[in-house]
C-alpha cells in the first residue's frame, strides 16, 4: 500500500538536475509529488491558471524571469499557495525582499534537507491561516445578520452598562445615531425606570443563577414616545471580557394582531350567540305561526265539507282559498327554517345506505298522481351501472328531487317529464367540478317553459324567481331552488341547469355515491352549532300531584265533547248467517236464555253494526253474500269501534282445522250448527263482559281556540273529547277520567311539554297512556329524539299533519281504520270483488285470505250452482277463481254456463286446479276459461295473474 502523501508541486526551475533533485528529496522525505515543471514566466502563469496547488517550490533567477516576479503572480491571483523560493547563493537584502513580497520560506540549494521540515511548516500554517479566513468570513456573515436583523440587538458593558454595539434595527426603532448610543446605556431607553431596578433584575444572570432573562417592556425614543417590546437578556463572556447581550422584539405589530384576534373573536362570539338567538327566535316564531295557520286549516277543511249543506259555491270557494292559503303559508315558513338552519349550520343530516329504488319509489308514489291528473308522462328511468347502494341522507335527497320534480310539473302542460337516475361519465363530471369523486347523477328534464340564459343563475337565489312581477303566474316562493342547492353542497354535490326557454328544462343533482365522507371533511369548515338550551330552566316536577299543587289556582274549564252514549245495557250478540236453520236455533235458545241476538243476512252490514250497537259477542258464517266472513272478521279486528269485540266463525270445515287461520278469532263451530253447539256458543258469547268501547282523547294545549279547532276534528275518532288548556287541567281530567290517548302541544302556559309528558311516563297510573307530541315549534332531532322516549309519536304542526294526527290516534286507539284505507287504496287491486268457488274450506280459506291482504272483497260459493246464483246476486264482480274439481257440476260446466250469460262473456275467469295435468290448460281454456292457475298457489303469482286479468 502506499503511504506517501500525495501533494500538488508546482516546480519552477529552469535547472532539470536541480527539479530532478527536488523531487528526489520530496520522495525521500514521503511525498509522492503531482507535479508540474515550468520554466518561464508563461509557464508558470498557465499552469497556476488551469490548476489547483498545494505547494510551489521556486528558483530564483531563471533566464528572463525571476523569483520576486514569480511570488507577484501568484499574489495577483490572490491565490494562498504555501511558496518556498530555493536558490543559489542570493543575498540576505534579496531574500527578506522576496519574503516581504510574500514568499513564505526560502532554501539554499545546497542546504535541501530543510526542504521537507520546511514543506510540512508551511502547509500546516496554510492550513491555519485557511482556518481563520473561514472564521473571519463566518464572523462577517454573522454580524451582517446581527446588523440586518429585524429584532433589535444591543451589547453593553456587565460594569458600567454603556451600549457598545447596537444594530441598525435598534437605531431604527430608537430614532437616536450609532455615535449617540455608545454614549448611552439602557437606562436610557428605559426597559425599566432606574439604575436599581435594572441591576436587580440583572443580577440572576450575573450570580450566574439564570442563564436568560426574558421580559417585556416599552423602549423609549428619541422622541419620547414609546413602544413594546420583549427583551431577552443574557450575560456572556469572551476573553475575560463579561457583557450583556440583548435582543429586543418589537411587539407593536404583535400587540396589534392580537388586538384583531380578540375583535374577530368577539364578533364570531356575538355572531353565534346571535345565531343562537335567531334560531330559538324561529323555533319559538314557527309554534307562534304554525298554530294559529293549523287551526285556519284544520277549521276551513272541516268548513269545506259543508255538512249543515248552507254554505254557496262561492263560499266554499273562498274556503279553499284560506285552506290554500293556509297551506301557502306553511309550506314558506317551512323553507324559511330550512334555510335559517342551513345558514346557521344547524342542518342536521344523517347518512345512511339507500338503494335508489327506494327513491324512486318514493318519487313515483307522490308524482304518479300529479302526471295522470295533468295528462303529462312521468317516465323513471334508473341505469343499470349505477351503485346499488349510496351512502346518503335519504329524506334531503328526496328533499331536493321533490323540489326539482314539482318544479318540472308546475312548469309544464304538456310533453313529460324524466327522472333519470345514472352514473355520470368523466367528461361530464369534470364539467361540472365533481371529477374527485364517484357521483351518482338525478337528472330532472321537462318539456316546460324553460328558463332564459340570463335568469339561470338567479334563480338559484333566494326568493328569486324567472317571473319577477308581482302578478306572478305561477305562485311560489323562490326559496326552492336555494334551499335544493345549498343542501346538494351539504351532501358534498351540486346542482347544474341546462334549458332553454320555450323547449324545457333539466336540472341534474350530482352527489358523491358515499356523501359521507365529502360531508366530514366539509363540517370542519362550517359554523359550529351554537349551543342549545334546554326547555325548562327549573327541574321538572317529578309527580302530577307536584304539578297540582304547585298550581292549585287554576280551575280547570274542559267539558266532554259528548257524553257517554251507550245503545243498551242489555247484552246484544250480532249473527251474521245465512243458514235458516242455524238462525232459527240460535234465536230459539237466545230467547230462552233471554239473550237479545240480531241476525244479519250480508256480511256487508256486519261491521257497520258492529260499530252502532257494540255487541257483546259475534258469529259470523263464513261463507255470507256480500263479503266473505274472513273478511268481515278481519275488518272487525282492525277497525278501533270494534276490534276489542269477540269473534267466533261459523263453518263448514272442521273447526281443529281451522285453529290458528286467524289468531284474532275467538273460536269455531261447525255446520250445521247442533242445539248442543249453538247452546255453547250462546254460553260463551253471554258471558263476555259488554267491555266499555269507549275511547276517549285529552287534547292539552294552552291555546283554547285552536284546541277547539282540533276538538272538532278529532272528535269523530273517539267517544268523548278532553280539552285542557294546562298541565294542572291535564292531570285534573286525569284523575277523574277514562283517557285512551294524549295530544300534548309543547308549550304550556304552567309547564313545558317535556316536564308533563316525564311527569306521566314516571307516575304508574297514567305511564301507560300513549302521548302524542303535536307541536308548531320546530326542534332538532336530537330533541325529537328526547321527547321520543317518552312519547309516542312527535308531530309538527304542518300542511297535512292532521291527517298524520288522526292516523296517529287511529292507531294508538287500537284500529288503523284510517290508514289502512288509505293503504287499500294505493293498492290497484284494492276494492275488486273476486268470487272464489272452491268446495274446500281449507283451500278457500288460503285463497281469500291471500285476496283479502291484497284488499280484495271475497265472496264465495261452495259449489256451481251457488257460484251461479252468487254472480246473479253481485253484477258487479269483477273476476271469478274457479276450482275445477267439484261435487255436483265441474268447474268447466260452470264456465259454459257462466259464458253463456251475454253479461259475463268477458268476465275474467281464472281456474284452479290440484293437478297440473298436460292438456288441463287447453281443456280450461276451451270451455271459455280466461286463465288458469294450478295448486299449491303461489300468493305472488296469483295477485300477478289477477292484476293482468283486472
Ligand atoms: P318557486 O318554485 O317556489 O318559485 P324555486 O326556487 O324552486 O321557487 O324556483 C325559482 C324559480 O325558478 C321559479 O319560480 C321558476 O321561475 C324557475 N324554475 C324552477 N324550475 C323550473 C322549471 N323546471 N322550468 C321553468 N322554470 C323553473
Amino acid at each position: 500500500m502506499n503511504h506517501k502523501k500525495k501533494i500538488r508541486v508546482l516546480i519552477v526551475d529552469d535547472s532539470a538536475d536541480d527539479r530532478e533533485l527536488i523531487l528526489m528529496h520530496l520522495r525521500r522525505g514521503g511525498y509522492d509529488p503531482d507535479y508540474h515543471f515550468a520554466e518561464t514566466k508563461e509557464e508558470m502563469m498557465k499552469a497556476l491558471d488551469e490548476r489547483k496547488w498545494d505547494l510551489i517550490l521556486c528558483d530564483y533567477s531563471m533566464p528572463g524571469f525571476d523569483g520576486l516576479t514569480a511570488i507577484k503572480l501568484v499574489k495577483e491571483r490572490k491565490r494562498d499557495i504555501p511558496f518556498i523560493l530555493i536558490s543559489g547563493a542570493i543575498g540576505e537584502e534579496l531574500a527578506v525582499e522576496a519574503m516581504k513580497t510574500g514568499a513564505h520560506d526560502y532554501l539554499m540549494k545546497d542546504n535541501l534537507q530543510r526542504l521537507i521540515p520546511a514543506i510540512e511548516r508551511e502547509l500546516n500554517e496554510a492550513i491555519v491561516r485557511r482556518q481563520h479566513k473561514e472564521a473571519e468570513k463566518e464572523r462577517d456573515r454573522l454580524l451582517k445578520v446581527i446588523q440586518h436583523s429585524l429584532n433589535e440587538v444591543y451589547l453593553f458593558d456587565k460594569n458600567t452598562l454603556t451600549y457598545n454595539y447596537v444594530n441598525s434595527a435598534s437605531l431604527n426603532n430608537l430614532g437616536y445615531s450609532k455615535e449617540e448610543i455608545t454614549q448611552m446605556t439602557p437606562l436610557d431607553i428605559k426597559p425599566v425606570l432606574d439604575k436599581q431596578k435594572l441591576q436587580k433584575l440583572l443580577q440572576p444572570l450575573v450570580d450566574g443563577e439564570q442563564e436568560k432573562i426574558t421580559f417585556t417592556t416599552r423602549h423609549s425614543r428619541k422622541d419620547n414616545t414609546t413602544y413594546p417590546v420583549e427583551l431577552h437578556l443574557q450575560l456572556i463572556e469572551q476573553d475575560n471580557y463579561q457583557f450583556f447581550a440583548a435582543i429586543g422584539i418589537d411587539q407593536t405589530d404583535r400587540k396589534k394582531d392580537a388586538q384583531k384576534i380578540k375583535q374577530h373573536k368577539q364578533v364570531a362570539e356575538e355572531l353565534a350567540l346571535h345565531s343562537k338567538y335567531k334560531s330559538e327566535f324561529l323555533a319559538n316564531m314557527s309554534h307562534e305561526l304554525r298554530t294559529p295557520l293549523n287551526s285556519i286549516n284544520l277549521l276551513s277543511k272541516l268548513l269545506s265539507n259543508n255538512q249543515q249543506g248552507t254554505l254557496t259555491e262561492k263560499q266554499l270557494e273562498y274556503i279553499d282559498v284560506i285552506h290554500q292559503s293556509g297551506n301557502n303559508l306553511l309550506e314558506l315558513i317551512n323553507e324559511v327554517l330550512d334555510l335559517s338552519k342551513i345558514e346557521a349550520g344547524e342542518m342536521e343530516i344523517h347518512f345512511e345506505e339507500v338503494k335508489p329504488e327506494q327513491i324512486v319509489r318514493t318519487l313515483k308514489n307522490t308524482f304518479s298522481p300529479l302526471a295522470s291528473e295533468k295528462n303529462i308522462s312521468f317516465i323513471i328511468n334508473v341505469a343499470k351501472n349505477v351503485e346499488p347502494v349510496l351512502k346518503t341522507d335519504k329524506m334531503r335527497v328526496e328533499q331536493i328531487l321533490k323540489n326539482l320534480l314539482s318544479n318540472a310539473f308546475k312548469f309544464t302542460s304538456e310533453g313529460s317529464i324524466e327522472l333519470s337516475i345514472y352514473q355520470p361519465d368523466a367528461d361530464e363530471l369534470r364539467e361540472v367540478g365533481m371529477d374527485r369523486h364517484k357521483c351518482v347523477g338525478f337528472c330532472v328534464k321537462d318539456t316546460g317553459i324553460g328558463i332564459p340564459d340570463d335568469k339561470q343563475e338567479l334563480i338559484f337565489e333566494n326568493f328569486r324567481q324567472v317571473d319577477g312581477s308581482t302578478q306572478r303566474k305561477y305562485g311560489g316562493t323562490g326559496l326552492g331552488l336555494s334551499i335544493c342547492n345549498q343542501l346538494s353542497q351539504i351532501l358534498g354535490g351540486c346542482i347544474n341547469l341546462i334549458s332553454k326557454e320555450g323547449e324545457g328544462s333539466s336540472f341534474t343533482l350530482y352527489l358523491p355515491e358515499n356523501c359521507e365522507q365529502k360531508y366530514e371533511q366539509n363540517k370542519q369548515f362550517a359554523p359550529t352549532n351554537s349551543s342549545k338550551k334546554t326547555h325548562s330552566e327549573n327541574s321538572p316536577p317529578s309527580t302530577p300531584q307536584e304539578f297540582l299543587n304547585k298550581n292549585s289556582d287554576l280551575e280547570p274549564n274542559n267539558t266532554p265533547a259528548s257524553s257517554h252514549d251507550n245503545f243498551n245495557d242489555e247484552k246484544l250478540i250480532l249473527i251474521a248467517t245465512q243458514d235458516a236453520e242455524a238462525a232459527e236455533t240460535l234465536s230459539d235458545i237466545a230467547e230462552k236464555k233471554e239473550v237479545k241476538t240480531w241476525i244479519l243476512e250480508d256480511g256487508e252490514r256486519v261491521h257497520e253494526h258492529a260499530k252502532k250497537y257494540k255487541p257483546a259477542a259475534i258469529l259470523i258464517d263464513s261463507v255470507i253474500p256480500g263479503w266473505s266472513g274472513w273478511t268481515v272478521a278481519k275488518k272487525l279486528k282492525r277497525s278501533a269501534k270494534t276490534c276489542h269485540i269477540p269473534i267466533w266463525i261459523l263453518s263448514t270445515a272442521k273447526p281443529h282445522s281451522l285453529e290458528d287461520t286467524l289468531p284474532e278469532v275467538q273460536g269455531y263451530f261447525r255446520k250445521p250448527l247442533s242445539v248442543k253447539a249453538a247452546t255453547n256458543f250462546l254460553d260463551q258469547a253471554s258471558k263476555q263482559e259488554n267491555k266499555s268501547t269507549s275511547k276517549n282523547l285529552l287534547l292539552v294545549d294552552d291555546n283554547e281556540m285552536h284546541n277547539e279547532a282540533l276538538k272538532d276534528f278529532t272528535e269523530h275518532l273517539v267517544d268523548q273529547c278532553y280539552t285542557a288548556g294546562s298541565s294542572k287541567e291535564a292531570f285534573k281530567i286525569l284523575e277523574s277520567h277514562q283517557v285512551d290517548c294524549i295530544v300534548l302541544d309543547m308549550t304550556l302556559t304552567d309547564a313545558n311539554g317535556l316536564d308533563v309528558l316525564r311527569s306521566l311516563k314516571s307516575d304508574q297510573k297514567y305511564a301507560h297512556i300513549p302521548v302524542i307530541i303535536y307541536t308548531g315549534r320546530n326542534m332538532s332531532n336530537s330533541e325529537e329524539q328526547k321527547l321520543l322516549e317518552y312519547a309516542h309519536a312527535v308531530i309538527f304542526k304542518n300542511v297535512g299533519s292532521y291527517n298524520q294526527l288522526t292516523d296517529e290516534i287511529s292507531t294508538l286507539l287500537g284500529g288503523r281504520e284510517d290508514i289502512q284505507q288509505k293503504q287499500e287504496e294505493a293498492t290497484d287491486l284494492y276494492g275488486k270483488k273476486v268470487l272464489v268457488v272452491d268446495d274446500d274450506p281449507g283451500s278457500f280459506f288460503s285463497i281469500s285470505s291471500v285476496l283479502e291482504s291484497n284488499q280484495i272483497n271475497v265472496i264465495s260459493a261452495s259449489n256451481g250452482l251457488d257460484a251461479l246464483k252468487a254472480l246473479k246476486a253481485n253484477p258487479d264482480t269483477d273476476a271469478v277463481l274457479m276450482d275445477i274439481m267439484m261435487p255436483d257440476m265441474n268447474g268447466f260446466e260452470v264456465i259454459r254456463e257462466i259464458r253463456e250469460n251475454q253479461n259475463w262473456k268477458e268476465l275474467p275467469v281464472i281456474t284452479v286446479t290440484a293437478k297440473a295435468m298436460s292438456g288441463d290448460r287447453e281443456k280450461c281454456l276451451e270451455s271459455g276459461a280466461t286463465d288458469y292457475i294450478s295448486k299449491p298457489l303461489d300468493a305472488d303469482k296469483l295477485i300477478a295473474l289477477l292484476q293482468v286479468w283486472l
